[in-house]
């Protein structure tokens, strides 16, 4: 087994989560676990909420597929929605809830009434209020409603839905226009659909944006203790869920004016102690983090040197105790190293650094459960 290893606190993701329900109260808050649980693993982490969560949200059928067989019985948006006519039927089969954002998605649904197949039980209605990938533009609203109606899909079956393009930055301008629009859109809905039940904050519009607050909620990063914000910050209480670690392989001393790494792109100033770490760009450790970037081992914090390399990366250990040498551990981040200041310096987000972790072991702890060891 790699001692490269992901440890995953699912006390801190129920904690985490525990405290974004309460901010969204009244409204339920939808856990969002696409892309693996954004890296810390899916049915771990969804196993560990289900007792409390509202809902989960996913990207793909596929997703939502694997968590009906994990078990998993609470509601499952899934927000891409459909990619073919043939992933409607998992939809009815695994109890999932479909984002319908498409002209052809209506269309699919009026077969599948047809052919007097089952509509999924709740039907989530995406509108384009700006952000100008997924949803029906404002002025199609009124008539997707109508198409509904006639479908004998009412009020309670559908939330309608909308994602802000500039969360991040909750004092951009784009947010309250966009959360105008919405608000216009569903005023104009015909009677049936009033008052519209609807779902717009992910992480940071549920911390940031009150106006932006809903029936549903869908945070995803901010689960997961990392910040959904373009300033980088994470609100307390939220703290991060993944510590990712790998050992000292190897280290030597080099004198001043050597080189460290491909490239030679590292040149000690003065005579220097390499540590070389048993983890690199193949793990998910991004290729873009420069010189400097910040790691702990021991509890003390220092810095990469030279370039990362698709199996191992080179660190600075030169003020460190003697003590520390092969086998020591090394955090390349958790709560010693923030994924955010890590992804600062390679020029990146938290969400993709966490989302790229892989050929590392994983190591569930913080809960009572099969999973943790
Ligand atoms: C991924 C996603 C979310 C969660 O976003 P975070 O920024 O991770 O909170 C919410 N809504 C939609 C539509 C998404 O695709």
């Amino acid at each position: 087994m790699r001692l490269s290893v992901a440890t995953i606190d699912l006390a801190a993701l129920l904690a985490n989560y525990q405290a974004l329900q309460a901010q969204g109260r009244p409204g339920k808050v939808l856990a969002v676990v696409k892309a693996n649980a954004y890296g810390h693993g899916l049915i771990p982490c969804a196993l560990a909420l289900a007792p409390v969560v509202d809902g989960f949200a996913v990207a793909f059928a596929e997703e939502g597929a694997a968590l009906r067989q994990a078990g998993v019985r609470a509601p499952i948006v899934v927000l891409e929605g459909a990619l073919n006519r043939e992933e409607w039927s998992a939809f009815a089969h695994h109890r999932l809830w479909p984002v319908i954002h498409h002209a052809d998605h209506l269309g699919a649904l009026m077969g599948f009434a047809r052919c007097g197949k089952p509509l999924p039980e709740q039907l989530w209605v995406k509108i384009d209020t700006g952000m100008h990938r997924l949803g029906f533009s404002p002025c199609q609203a009124r008539s997707v409603a109508e198409s509904l109606s006639k479908l004998g899909v009412d009020r309670n079956r559908v939330v309608w839905i909308t994602h802000l393009a500039c969360a991040d930055e909750p004092k951009h301008d784009a947010n309250a226009l966009a959360l105008n629009r919405f608000a216009q859109t569903l005023a104009a809905l015909p009677d049936p659909f009033q008052p519209p039940i609807c779902s717009i904050a992910n992480s940071a519009a549920l911390l940031a944006i009150p106006a932006a607050a809903s029936h549903w909620a869908r945070p995803g990063i901010a689960l997961y203790g990392a910040s959904p914000f373009a300033d980088r910050s994470l609100p307390a209480p939220l703290r991060p869920v993944m510590t990712l670690t790998a050992p000292i392989m190897a280290t030597r001393w080099i004198d001043a004016g050597e080189q460290v790494g491909y490239g030679g792109a590292f040149v000690a100033e003065q005579r220097t102690r390499v540590g070389v770490v048993a983890i690199g760009y193949a793990d998910g450790y991004p290729r873009t983090a420069p010189t400097g970037t910040p790691v702990a081992v021991e509890g003390r914090i220092t810095r990469t040197i030279g370039r990362v390399s698709m199996d191992m990366l080179t660190i600075d250990l030169t003020d460190l105790p003697e003590t520390v040498g092969v086998g020591s551990s090394v955090e390349l981040w958790g709560a010693a190293v923030s994924v955010d200041a890590v992804a600062a310096q390679a020029g990146t987000i938290g969400y993709e650094l966490l989302c790229r972790v892989q050929r590392v072991s994983y190591h569930y702890c913080g809960m009572e459960s099969p999973l943790c060891q």
